[in-house]
C-alpha cells in the first residue's frame, strides 16, 4: 500500500505494520449480522473484573474532570508491596505494552539491535522497530524459548533481549534455573526484559517469580499487567519492575497521565481482592483442561500450555477455519502473523463458551 508521506518518517516505521488485535464483538455483529457471540480471542479473563474493582470504579466517577496522579503514589506503593520492592522501582504504564515501548525508546535505536525468540511477543518487534533498532530472531525449540540460541545472538549491539514467561502466542515456559542463568550470563550493559503477563496462571514450582531477582540484576526489567487474570484489559494498566536507576530513565519518557484514575482506583481494588484472582485462576484451570481434553478428543495436536489460552494445530491453513468458526458466531485467534499459518489460538473462557468452541470447530473441521 503506498503512503504519500513515507519518504518522510524516522527510521523504521515504512516496515511496521499496525498490531492485529483479536476482532471486538460489535464488529463481528456488525459485519455479520449475528447476535450472542463469543469472544475467546485476546486473552481476556471471561469473568470479567471483580466486585471490588466495579465499586471502585463507580466511586472514583466524580473525579474524572481532575487530571489522575501522574505518579500514581498509592498504586505504586501497592505493587511494590506485593513484590516486595521499593516503590521507586516501579514504573505504571497504559498496559504493560506502555512499559515495553519505553524500554525500546530508552534503549534501543538505530544500530542498537533487539532480540527475541521466534514466535514471541509481537509488541517486541513493533516496539523496537519504531525506533529504528535492528531485529534479532533466535529459532524456537519446541516452539519456547531455546535461551542457548539467544545467548549466541547477545553482541556489542545488542541494546534490550526480550522474554515473555509465559509466552504468548505459544503458552510456553522456562523454568527458573534456565533462566536464572542465561539472565547470569548476559553482559550487565544488556538490558533483559522478562515479561510475565501470565504469571498469576503458572502453578509449576519451578517457575520463577523474577521480580525477587531485582537485586541480583540492575540490567533486570520485570513487566506485569492487570488485563489477564486481573480482568481489567479495556482499563489499560500494567508495569515495570527494575532497579530505581532503570525506572527513572523509562519515567523520563513516560507520557505524566499515562494511567488514568479509573485504571489507578480498579487496579488497587484487584491487588486487594485474593479470592477473585483464585477463583480466575481455578477457572482456567478447569477450562484449560475442558479445551485440552475436547481437542484430544478431535484428534487435534496443541502447543502445552500454561498460560489462559491453547494455540492448536489443525493441520491446515487456519485462516479459513477461523472465518467458519466466526460465522458460527465464535471469536479466536489465527496466527499467521506469527509464522504459524495452521495454528489457532484459542482463550480459556467460561465452561459454555469452551462447549461451545469445541461444538463449533468440530463441525467445521
Ligand atoms: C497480553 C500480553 C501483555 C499485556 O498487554 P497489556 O498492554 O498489559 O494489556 C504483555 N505481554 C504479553 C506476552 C501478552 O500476551
Amino acid at each position: 500500500m503506498s503512503n504519500r508521506f513515507i519518504d518522510q518518517t524516522a527510521p523504521g516505521i515504512a516496515g511496521l505494520t499496525p498490531y492485529v488485535p483479536g476482532k471486538p464483538l460489535s464488529e463481528l455483529e456488525r459485519e455479520l449480522g449475528i447476535k450472542g457471540s463469543i469472544k475467546l480471542a485476546s486473552n481476556e479473563n471471561p469473568l470479567g473484573p471483580s466486585p471490588l474493582v466495579r465499586q471502585a470504579m463507580l466511586d472514583q466517577v466524580g473525579q474524572v474532570g481532575r487530571y489522575p496522579d501522574g505518579g500514581a503514589f498509592e498504586l505504586r506503593r501497592a505493587i511494590a508491596a506485593r513484590h516486595d520492592v521499593e516503590p521507586a522501582c516501579v514504573t505504571v504504564g497504559n498496559g504493560s505494552n506502555d512499559v515495553l515501548d519505553m524500554i525500546a525508546r530508552v534503549f534501543l535505536w538505530p544500530g542498537r539491535e533487539s532480540l527475541f525468540s521466534q514466535y514471541a511477543f509481537a509488541v517486541y518487534p513493533l516496539s523496537s522497530m519504531a525506533v529504528g533498532a535492528t531485529l534479532k530472531v533466535a529459532p524456537a525449540v519446541d516452539h519456547g524459548h531455546d535461551l542457548d540460541a539467544m545467548r549466541a545472538l547477545v553482541g556489542d549491539d545488542t541494546g534490550v533481549v526480550w522474554i515473555a514467561n509465559p509466552n504468548n502466542p505459544t503458552g510456553t515456559r522456562l523454568a527458573g534455573d534456565a533462566l536464572r542463568a542465561f539472565v547470569e550470563s548476559v553482559p550487565a550493559q544488556v538490558i533483559v526484559v522478562i515479561d510475565e503477563a501470565y504469571f498469576e496462571y503458572v502453578d509449576e514450582a519451578d517457575h520463577p517469580d523474577t521480580s525477587q531477582w531485582l537485586g541480583d540484576f540492575p540490567n533486570l526489567v520485570v513487566t506485569r499487567t492487570f488485563s489477564k487474570a486481573f480482568g481489567l484489559a479495556a482499563l489499560r494498566v500494567g508495569y515495570g519492575l527494575s532497579h530505581p536507576d532503570l525506572a527513572d530513565l523509562l519515567n523520563r519518557v513516560r507520557q505524566p497521565f499515562n494511567v488514568d484514575s479509573m485504571a489507578q482506583a480498579a487496579a488497587l481494588a484487584a491487588l486487594e481482592d485474593r479470592d477473585f484472582l483464585a477463583r480466575s485462576v481455578e477457572l482456567n484451570r478447569l477450562g484449560m483442561r475442558q479445551l485440552t481434553e475436547g481437542v484430544t478428543r478431535l484428534g487435534l495436536p496443541f502447543i502445552p500450555s500454561v498460560g489462559n489460552f491453547l494455540t492448536i494445530d489443525l493441520g491446515r491453513e487456519a485462516g479459513p477455519v477461523d472465518q467458519a468458526l466466526l460465522r458460527l458466531g465464535v471469536v479466536t485467534r489465527p496466527v499467521a502473523n506469527y509464522g504459524l499459518p495452521n495454528h489457532l489460538r484459542v482463550s480459556i473462557g467460561l465452561p459454555e463458551e469452551n462447549a461451545r468452541f469445541l461444538a463449533a470447530l468440530e463441525q467445521v473441521i
